[in-house]
């Protein structure tokens, strides 16, 4: 019988290594035959500690919110009475109808899994992740392999453009048309590089991808190498506040390396590429392509204009391909199940799907997956279930500090790059929190505010004093102090810093302050009227 037990960092915050050695002591007292496998995060954090029984040849049983207490009954029933105990089962009734990975059918929940397409993160939750041998029983490496046999580099560039992908990072750039402008670029050297600096409050997809399915961002990193090509080394930039990623991606990379998919001549071919960890030391800047080069190469992380963009000219002037995590993770599925398959998924323009963390005053909170187009109702209220207390839902910031606020009137809204840009908002790396009617819009922007003053490098005037007067502009009105006249101050000077700073931060920096005023322009006022 096998034991899996959510081990991300949700499950592990929830109590997951309690659950662990309540499981072991079961086995131990009770003579128990199974095996614990830590799997990543399913998804469900709202559900942690996760418990999952597998008896051979039957699906795969979920247990949520368990406790060391419930471990002993949930055992005994399996063990003993040959059965599940319903009472403590999520959901229902289970559903073993998985979309999950072929050879491991699962217990899903009906209501959080229906609208979800998994793509990037079928394996979070399923396999685990410190295991290369899961991963290569789920089809891991075979599109490595693929490439290795049968393509070139052109052809590899040319499924991607065809798939429609764009960067999962902010700015929804094709990543194919990346691929073959760093292909083309002349460069004896080059380098591939993975953004894994996710610093948006509220968003964790990138730290859920890594946790539960590492192999597959070195797997597109590899494929990455081969395609641009004279790339030999590669650096994965993770946030040293992600301790478990990297503890998970070290493992991964010595595994890699020992099964011959890193390293000199990778499975026998020419082509060798080795990998390097660099932590990131807490700056939000370091999202930002240009800075995450100047640090990995040992310099403040400062961003530089662009042109030169980093397919040109990146670490140490050569170029170099840098894409987000969940872009890497998609690559080899793009591989193996083809362009036109990933391209049957999402909207015309924005192809695939999307990870979002879902965060607020929402009922089920955790990490999903959708098809782009999947609109904002839809996440909220089928996918999340609702609003957690019994107030009406206000509005949704998307994109964290970057993004803009979507209110009810356009809750219907598909979330797809296009559609978010024209209704204020960004895509962003995908983080999605929910307001009520007791959130105050006005503290809401002064959050954000707050945070891009604090994380501007201060390179660029714009940015480095335009962020700190705006916020003392909302911290004016927010404490009562502001005139009718600051609104249309406030929107002047925002739209100043997003015409002239010179990188993405400042560039979006506004995108809160523009967006809340644009929606709830009646709540500013409101503070302004109630002066103090
Ligand atoms: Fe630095 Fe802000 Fe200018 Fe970017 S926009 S370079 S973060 S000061």
């Amino acid at each position: 019988t096998n034991i899996y037990i959510g081990m991300a960092t949700c499950g592990l915050a929830s109590g997951a290594r309690r659950i662990q050695e309540a499981v072991e002591k079961e086995s131990r007292e009770r003579g128990y035959e199974l095996a614990i496998h830590p799997t990543g995060c399913i998804g469900m954090c709202h559900n942690e500690p996760i418990l999952e029984v597998e008896v051979p040849g039957q699906p795969r049983i979920t247990y949520a919110q368990v406790t060391p207490e419930s471990v002993p009954t949930i055992l005994e029933s399996h063990f003993k009475k040959g059965t599940y105990f319903p009472e403590l089962v999520y959901g229902q009734s289970p559903v073993t109808d998985s979309p999950a990975i072929d050879g491991l059918a699962m217990l899903n929940d009906a209501d959080y899994f229906r609208k979800q397409v998994k793509i990037v993160s079928k394996r979070c939750g399923v396999i685990d992740p410190s295991s290369i041998d899961d991963y290569l029983k789920t089809g891991g490496y075979n599109a490595l392999k693929a490439v290795i046999a049968g393509e070139t580099p052109d052809s590899v560039i040319d499924t991607l453009i065809r798939s429609g992908l764009r960067g999962r990072g902010g700015a929804g750039f094709p990543t194919g048309m990346k691929w073959k402008f760093t292909r083309q670029a002349q460069g004896d050297v080059k380098y591939v590089v993975c953004n894994a600096d996710e610093g948006d409050p509220g968003a964790f997809m990138d730290r859920s991808v890594l946790e539960g399915d590492p192999h597959s961002v070195i797997e597109g990193m590899i494929i990455g190498a081969f395609a641009i090509g004279n790339a030999r080394q590669g650096y994965i930039y993770c946030r040293a506040e992600y301790p478990h990623a990297i503890r998970l991606l070290k493992k991964a990379i010595a595994q890699a390396m020992e099964r011959g998919y890193l390293g000199e001549r990778i499975l026998g071919s020419d082509l060798s590429f080795h990998l390097e960890i660099k932590e990131g030391a807490g700056a939000y800047v370091c999202g930002e392509e240009t800075a995450l080069l100047a640090s990995i190469m040992g310099d403040r992380g400062m961003p530089w204009p662009k042109p030169p963009f980093p397919a040109q000219k990146g670490i140490w002037n050569n170029p170099t391909l840098i894409n987000n995590v969940e872009t890497l993770a998609n690559i080899p599925h793009i591989i193996l199940g083809g362009a036109e398959w990933f391209a049957s998924y999402g909207t015309e323009k924005t192809k695939g799907t999307k990870t979002f963390a879902l965060t607020g005053k929402i009922k089920r909170t955790g990490l999903i997956e959708v098809a782009a187009g999947t609109t904002l109702k839809e996440i909220v209220y089928e996918i999340a279930g609702g609003m957690s207390g019994h107030k009406k839902f206000k509005a949704a910031q998307l994109g964290g500090p970057s993004g803009g606020c979507i209110p009810v009137d356009l809750i219907d809204t598909p979330i797809d790059f296009e559609s978010l840009i024209s209704a204020g908002a960004i895509m962003g790396s995908g983080g999605i929190i929910v307001l009520d009617e007791a959130n105050c819009i006005v503290d809401t922007a002064k959050y954000f505010m707050t945070f891009t003053k604090d994380e501007s490098c201060g390179e660029c005037t714009p940015c480095r004093d335009g962020t700190k007067v705006m916020l003392d502009m909302i911290q004016r009105i927010s404490d009562g102090r502001g005139e009718m006249k600051d609104l249309d101050d406030l929107v002047n000077l925002s739209t100043y810093v997003k015409a002239n700073s010179l990188c993405g931060l400042g560039q979006a920096a506004p995108n809160p302050v523009l967006s809340t005023i644009r929606y709830f322009r009646a709540e500013y006022e409101d503070h302004i009227k109630r002066k103090k």
